[in-house]
C-alpha cells in the first residue's frame, strides 16, 4: 500500500474532493509475445467477436451521454467499429501471417492512412479508429477496454490524459474529482471540467504511478494539491479549507462590482443551446463567450441557417434581455472541419484558422450572421453581440463589422487573441464597438508556446509578465476609445486574476458559470484602488511567480480562501 504523498499540479476546476481512485486504463497496444496466426479464420472470427463487442459497448454509452455532441462521437465510433473495409483489412493481414493485436494494427494503420488521404470529415476519423484499434486490442488480450473505467462508489478520476468527448460524458454526480498527469491548464479537457463544476487538477507528475496501490485520494482543485492515501488529519485540514471556503462565499450574489461599487460584468462561456439554458440558472449577467462552432464540429455539412438560427434563438431565450456574445466560427488549429478544409498547413494554429477561414469562406460567415440576426428578431428584448475571433488587423476587423453591421447587428466587436490586435488595439477599436481578449491564445501568440502542451503551461500562464503588458495595451487602446474592453479566456475564472484585470481595466470577465460566485466575491473584497495597485505590481514584476505573488501579497487574506 502506498505511503502518504503530497503531489502538486496545476488547479484548473476548484473545489475539494475526497474519495476513492478510478484509474482511466491506459492502451495496452500490440502483444510482443503472441505468436503469427496459424489458423487466420479462427483468429478473423475472434477480431470480428472484439470488434462487435466494442461497438456494442460504444453504442450503450451513447445511450446515456450528457449531450448532443459526445453522444454524435460516440455513435460515429460505434458505426466504424462495424466497418466491413476494417475486418477485411485485418483478415488480410492475419493472412499474411501477423498474430492477432498485430493485424488489427497494421490493418488500422493502412485504413487510417486511406482515411487521411480522403481529408476533410474522413481524415477526422482516424481518432475514432485509433479508440476502436485500442479497444479491440484490450479485448482480444483479455484486458479491459482503455478509458473511463465503470465504477459504483462515487470515485475520483486518475488519467494520463483525458480526451475532450471522455470529459463531456462525465456525471458530476459520481466523479468527484480529475486528476491527469499530463494535460494544459487551457486545453479543452480542463475546460470541460470546469464547465461541469469538477474538481479538477492537471499536470500532477507522478500520479499514475502513486495511486497504483492507493486506495483513496484527497484533491483541491483550486491549488492544484493532490495528496494520496491521505490521512484523517488531511481529509480533515480539506473538509476544514472547504468550509473556509463556503464561508468566503456565502452571500455571494448579485452584479459584480469591486468593494467600492466598481460594476464589473460577470458572464458565463458557453459552447451550446444546452450549456445556456445550463448557464442562465446561474446569478450572472449573460453570456460572454458563446462559442458557436461547436455546432459545425463532428459533421460532414454545415448546419442549414434555419437549424443555426433554432440554436441561437434558444440561446437568446435562455438569457432573456441578459447580454449575450456569440463569437462567429472559430475554426482550424485545434478545431478543425472537415467541410472547411482548406487543405494541409505546416502550423494550423498559425494558419487559416477563426476569420481568416471565415474570409475564405464566406458563405459559412455570412449563413451563421444571417441566422444571428434572425435569432435576435425572434427573442423580443434579447441583447445580442457578436465578434470575431482571431483578428490581426485593423482590415480584418473592419471587413468583419462591415459585414456585421450589414446583417443589422447593431454591437460588433473582435476578440484580442494576437500580439497584433493587443499592440494596435486603438485603431482597432476605433472600427468596432468593443473587445473580449482571449488570454488562451493571447498567452499561445504572445510567449510562442503551443496551448495543447501542458509541458509548457509555465510559459502558457496568463501571469507572465509579457501577457499582462499585452492585456494592459488592450485596455489602453479602450480607454482611448470609450469603447469597453472583456476578457473570455480562462484567467478571467481566477478570483485573484480576476482582480488584476480589472485593475487594468477590464469591464467584464466571462467564465465557466462554477467560478461566478468565486470571482464575484473576491471582488466584493477589494476596491479598485487595490485592483490597479495589484495590476501595476503584476506588470512590473520579472516572472509569472513574481508577478502573482505580488497580487497575493496585496490581497485581502480570505481570499486564499477561494484559490
Ligand atoms: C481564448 O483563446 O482565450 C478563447 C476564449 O477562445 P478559445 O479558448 O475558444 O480559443
Ligand atoms: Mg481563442
Amino acid at each position: 500500500m502506498t505511503d502518504r504523498l503530497v503531489l502538486y499540479g496545476i488547479g484548473v476546476s476548484a473545489g475539494t474532493a475526497h474519495g476513492p481512485v478510478a484509474v482511466v486504463t491506459p492502451a495496452v497496444g500490440i502483444d510482443e509475445h503472441e505468436p503469427a496466426s496459424v489458423d487466420p479464420e479462427a483468429d478473423g472470427q475472434r477480431v470480428r467477436e472484439a470488434l462487435a463487442a466494442v461497438s456494442e459497448g460504444l453504442t450503450a454509452r451513447a445511450a446515456h451521454a450528457n449531450s448532443e455532441t459526445s453522444r454524435a462521437v460516440l455513435v460515429a465510433t460505434a458505426t466504424l467499429a462495424k466497418d466491413r473495409g476494417l475486418i477485411k483489412g485485418v483478415d488480410r493481414e492475419l493472412k499474411k501471417g501477423a498474430g492477432v493485436t498485430k493485424a488489427i494494427h497494421d490493418a488500422v494503420e493502412v485504413y487510417a492512412a486511406k482515411l487521411r488521404k480522403l481529408g476533410g470529415y474522413m481524415a477526422d476519423r482516424v481518432t475514432d479508429l485509433y479508440d476502436i484499434r485500442d479497444r479491440a486490442t484490450a479485448r482480444v488480450r483479455g484486458l479491459p477496454e482503455p478509458g473511463v473505467p465503470d465504477f459504483d462508489e462515487p470515485s475520483i478520476l486518475v488519467a494520463q490524459d483525458l480526451a475532450p468527448a471522455e470529459t463531456a460524458t462525465l456525471d458530476p454526480q459520481r466523479v468527484l474529482g480529475v486528476v491527469t498527469e499530463a494535460g494544459g491548464a487551457t486545453s479543452h479537457t480542463a475546460i470541460l471540467a470546469a464547465q461541469l463544476g469538477i474538481p479538477a487538477a492537471v499536470q500532477v507528475k507522478g500520479i499514475a504511478a502513486a495511486v497504483v496501490d492507493a486506495p483513496t485520494l484527497a484533491l483541491d482543485g483550486g491549488v492544484g494539491e493532490v495528496i494520496v492515501a491521505p490521512s484523517e488529519a488531511d481529509v480533515t485540514e480539506l473538509n476544514e479549507r472547504s468550509r473556509r471556503r463556503a464561508a468566503a462565499l456565502a452571500g455571494s450574489s448579485g452584479e459584480g462590482a469591486t468593494r467600492d461599487g466598481y460594476k464589473v460584468k460577470l458572464l458565463a462561456n458557453i459552447g451550446t443551446a444546452e450549456d445556456a439554458a445550463k448557464a442562465a440558472a446561474f446569478d450572472l449577467e449573460g453570456s460572454g463567450l458563446f462559442r458557436t462552432e461547436f455546432l459545425f464540429l463532428d459533421r460532414d455539412a454545415a448546419p442549414s441557417i434555419e437549424e443555426q438560427t433554432e440554436t441561437y434563438t434558444q440561446v437568446l431565450r435562455s438569457f432573456g434581455t441578459r447580454r449575450v456574445v456569440a463569437r462567429t466560427l472559430d475554426a482550424g488549429a485545434d478545431k478543425p472541419l472537415s467541410f472547411a478544409n482548406l487543405g494541409p498547413e505546416e502550423n494550423p494554429a498559425l494558419g487559416r484558422r477563426g476569420l481568416r477561414l471565415s474570409q475564405q469562406r464566406e458563405d459559412l460567415l455570412d449563413g451563421q450572421l444571417t441566422a444571428l440576426a434572425n435569432a435576435r428578431a425572434a427573442v423580443e428584448g434579447s441583447n445580442l453581440w457578436v465578434m470575431a475571433p482571431m483578428v490581426a488587423t485593423v482590415d480584418e476587423a473592419r471587413w468583419f463589422a462591415e459585414r456585421a453591421r450589414a446583417h443589422g447587428l447593431p454591437q460588433v466587436g473582435v476578440m484580442v487573441e494576437t500580439p497584433a490586435a493587443a499592440l494596435r488595439s486603438t485603431q482597432v477599436l476605433s472600427v468596432v464597438d468593443f473587445a473580449s481578449i482571449g488570454t488562451n491564445d493571447l498567452s499561445q501568440y504572445t510567449m510562442a508556446a503551443d496551448r495543447l502542451q501542458g509541458e509548457l503551461a509555465g510559459l502558457l500562464s496568463p501571469w507572465q509578465p509579457a501577457v499582462l503588458s499585452m492585456i494592459r495595451e488592450t485596455c489602453r487602446g479602450g480607454e482611448a476609445t470609450g469603447k469597453p474592453i472583456g476578457v473570455c479566456g480562462e484567467a478571467g475564472g481566477d478570483p485573484l486574476m480576476a482582480l488584476v484585470l480589472v485593475g487594468l481595466g477590464v469591464a467584464s470577465l466571462s467564465m465557466a458559470p462554477t467560478k461566478v460566485n468565486a470571482v464575484r466575491a473576491a471582488l466584493r473584497m477589494h476596491d479598485r484602488d487595490t485592483c490597479r495597485q495589484m495590476a501595476n505590481y503584476a506588470v512590473d514584476a520579472w516572472s509569472a511567480e513574481e508577478a502573482r505573488a505580488a497580487a497575493l501579497k496585496l490581497a485581502d487574506p480570505v481570499l486564499r480562501d477561494l484559490l
